[in-house]
């Protein structure tokens, strides 16, 4: 969101000018009803780029009041599901924009003397939780089908990025959405978070964050009205990287899969499995790989690797680089913080990883890789799926047998075969085991906003 006001940094960074900083409740920017804000930070630096309205409890209330009117008497739900051209669409939105209008139920086959359908009707008023990592893809994932699906909203962003989202909500007034429809309330997760999980007329959460988090969420939904959750948690995904792949293919898929968004991404290659015969030949790749990338601030095009998002986050993956250390793992490249201000921390990757070190257990969401050894295809599942989480899952070889039979056997929600976090519109996203349950993308996300209906009745004077 660059406009011509933008400040210039040195000669040629362009940093965006922040419009936004109120809560976006019922159609309008507001001040929270407490009066309080709450600092947002640069990464680059460590400074307050912007102080941010902190949503309570009660602005949740204002919220829900305001999506509850919008979805009961507003003319939302029962538009025809064709109608909102969206100028800024995003592709997400034009997916389900082209969604919105062939959300139907389907015909039963009942007994004799009955006839009957499904409706499918939307569930109501929605509670988004979404993460910091990529603020921008969150909210389309979160709030495009959930409206295409005849739903309002209240979509709280994490606490580290407010900005966009609030950005997001002017362009949807613009675009046309009536008030209440969208609301965003900023604040903290056990605040503002809470008061949308454990409210009363509130009918569904979908949250995206850590599974330490979706734990509390979905005690919080049974704890109140039952609302339906969906959660996607976090995640350590393994790559299988098979004697017959091309080395510089394998190494490029692995890197990119570890250090795309400098590791903080759920379905990050964190454990990269590696078959024994090619294991020192990409071992080498891995690191040469590591030893180029440039680290630096993410406005500057020559730039590979931008700073952690913040202080915590930054703290906790040093820590984790030193658990590596101290519980055996040998260190091949990276491990430092890089510049004195800002966080910004180098590609790291370790060897001789122990299924049952720290790092090669706990997710890091940080550029960490654990690189391991295996020998036989029946090790590597084995090994693949001894994880509490099943997010994603790469392979990587030429042989098909192979590539079918790992695919199969790894319990996780999304495979990738010769490539890695690639992802699309069409394809449901989602985990297994502790990533969560429900899928985002695709036209299955739009289950988690549905009500399914059952009309029953008889044909015409036959006898039931
Ligand atoms: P987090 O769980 O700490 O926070 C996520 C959101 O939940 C934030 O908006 C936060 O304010 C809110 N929250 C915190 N406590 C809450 C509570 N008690 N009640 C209600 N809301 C609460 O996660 P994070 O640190 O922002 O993001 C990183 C995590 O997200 C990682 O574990 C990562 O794997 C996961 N993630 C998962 C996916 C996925 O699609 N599966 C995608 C991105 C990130």
């Amino acid at each position: 969101h660059c406009d011509e006001n933008s400040n210039l940094i040195g000669s040629s960074l362009k940093i965006p000018t922040i419009k936004f900083t109120k809560l976006f409740i019922n159609g309008e920017f507001v001040d929270s009803i407490s009066g309080k804000t709450f600092d947002t930070f640069d990464p680059r630096t460590g400074e307050v780029i912007a102080k941010v309205s902190l949503g309570d409890a009660e602005d949740v209330n204002l919220a829900v009041k305001a999506a509850r009117d919008a979805f009961d008497h507003g003319p939302w739900p029962r538009m025809s599901g064709s109608v909102i051209d969206i100028a800024t669409a995003s592709r997400t939105l034009r997916y389900y924009a082209g969604a919105a209008d062939k959300i139907h139920g389907t015909l039963l086959k009942l007994s004799k003397g009955l006839q009957g359908y499904t409706l499918k009707e939307p569930i109501g008023v929605v509670g988004s939780i979404i993460p910091w990592n990529f603020p921008t893809a969150m909210f389309f994932m979160k709030t495009a089908p959930a409206l295409a699906a005849g739903c309002t909203i209240i979509l709280k962003p994490a606490e580290q990025t407010p900005l966009s989202a609030l950005y997001y909500a002017h362009l949807a007034k613009l675009a046309g959405v009536p008030d209440g429809v969208l609301n965003v309330v900023n604040g903290y997760g056990c605040t503002t978070g809470a008061a949308i999980t454990s409210h009363m007329d509130i009918d569904k959460v979908t949250f995206t964050g850590s599974t330490e988090v979706g734990r509390k969420i979905m005690m919080a939904a049974a704890a109140s009205n039952l609302k339906p959750v969906s959660l996607e948690l976090g995640g350590k995904s393994p790559l299988l990287i098979f004697d017959d792949a091309d080395v510089d293919q394998a190494a490029d898929i692995a890197f990119r899969g570890m250090f795309f968004n400098k590791g903080e991404i759920c379905v990050a290659s964190s454990r990269v499995f590696v078959q024994e015969g090619i294991y020192e030949k990409l071992e080498k790749k891995l690191v040469e790989r590591a030893k180029a990338t440039v680290v630096g601030d993410p406005f500057d095009p020559k730039v590979h690797q931008g700073p952690q998002t913040d202080k915590k986050q930054f703290e906790k993956i040093l820590s984790y680089i030193e658990k590596g250390k101290t519980e055996g793992a040998t260190l091949l490249v990276g491990s430092n913080r890089v510049g004195q201000k800002g966080y910004y921390i180098e590609p790291t990757i370790f060897a001789d990883v122990k299924d049952g070190m720290t790092i090669a257990k706990e997710e890091i969401f940080g550029p960490v890789m654990c690189l391991m050894k295996f020998k036989t295809m029946e090790e590597g599942i084995k090994r693949a799926n001894s994880t509490t989480y099943g997010l994603a899952a790469g392979i990587i070889t030429k042989n098909l047998n192979v590539a079918n039979t790992v695919l199969r056997s790894i319990r996780a929600g999304v495979i990738w075969i010769n490539c890695y976090t690639v992802f699309d519109m069409d394809c449901p996203y989602g985990g297994y085991k502790m990533s969560g349950f429900g899928r985002d993308f695709g036209l299955e996300a739009l289950d988690q906003y549905l009500q399914i209906k059952s009309v029953v009745t008889p044909v015409l004077n036959s006898p039931w």
